[in-house]
């Protein structure tokens, strides 16, 4: 069986198509432009590739009420033309085969609790950290959803007391996205963060209010696995600044035995940058009645 995938990104989509097994056979990537044009490349290709299903992980926000006549939207993102732009629907009356759609960070944390950090655990908490933040909720085995969709990268952080970064999130100023996205990084520290040398002082702000939220998440979620991914997570040094940080904000609070070994409780994602497409390819297998 061959299922489509769509990692539909705030500045790229990647296309690719993948087996029931959870093999993704064939990709490519183009550059996010104005919706109707973008949609026309993503359905070319999987006209092309004769997909009988397609999971959709998508930037947001989004409408995921399968009620709402708005259902399958992008709702209130301040990119361009791609307010309240009905993309699922712009997809699936093209290709006309079952699929799935969920925010691009909850397909990530389904691909990491289906095949990557998060196997078998029921539960895990999946942030991407790029130029925006967002978090994925996998919860008693099934994604969250709730009022609308998680979203984690927007929630108050304590500040880091040498910090007077006033945030960059045009809605909260110094939330987490505010405070810890790429761009917050590069404004606050007038360069870069990938030019940023290892012991430079931003890591250990980035990991202070990285470790606020997923303080907040094993709190109030309790999740089995924290998994960190996105073009920030790759500057490695930042995990065991995180789990220090996040230890003391705990302070032995919470008794588990996987907080007592950090290092395999804050991981970064297995299938690497592959997270969200192998999600979406996932997302797709359940909408072709797979499991
Ligand atoms: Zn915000």
């Amino acid at each position: 069986m061959i299922i489509g995938a769509l990692e539909a990104g705030g500045t790229k989509f990647v296309c690719g198509i993948g087996n029931e097994h959870g093999e993704i056979l064939d990709r490519i990537s183009f550059p996010t432009e104005k919706p109707e044009p973008t949609i026309a490349q993503a359905i070319g290709y999987f006209q092309s590739k004769q997909i009988e299903a397609l999971g959709v992980g998508s930037f947001g926000p989004l409408d995921l009420d399968p009620d709402s006549p708005n259902y399958g939207h992008v709702t209130t993102t301040p990119k361009p033309g791609w307010q309240n732009y009905d993309l699922l629907g712009g997809l699936t009356s093209a290709l006309n085969v079952p699929a799935g759609f969920d925010t691009d960070v909850n397909a990530a944390a389904f691909g990491e609790a289906k095949w990557g950090a998060a196997q078998g655990l029921g539960s895990c908490v999946y942030y991407t950290v790029g130029t925006g933040i967002g978090a994925g909720v996998y919860a008693e085995g099934r994604l969250v959803h709730g009022l609308v969709h998680p979203e984690g990268g927007h929630v108050p952080v304590r500040r880091h007391p040498e910090d007077r970064f006033e945030g960059t999130c045009p809605y909260h100023k110094d939330c987490l996205e505010g405070m810890a996205a790429g761009p917050a990084i590069a404004a606050r520290w007038n360069a870069d963060g990938g030019s940023l040398p290892e012991d430079h002082p931003a890591w250990e702000m980035e990991a202070h209010y990285l470790a606020e939220a997923v303080t907040g998440a094993i709190l109030l979620l309790s999740p089995k696995k924290i998994i960190l991914g996105g073009g920030v997570m790759h500057q490695e040094q930042l995990f065991p600044l995180i789990r220090r940080s996040v230890a003391r904000n705990l302070n032995g609070y919470v008794a588990s035995a996987a907080l007592d070994d950090l290092d395999s409780y804050i991981v970064p994602p297995v299938l690497g940058d592959n997270a969200g497409l192998a999600g979406s390819l996932a997302l797709g297998i359940e909408a072709a009645g797979g499991d």
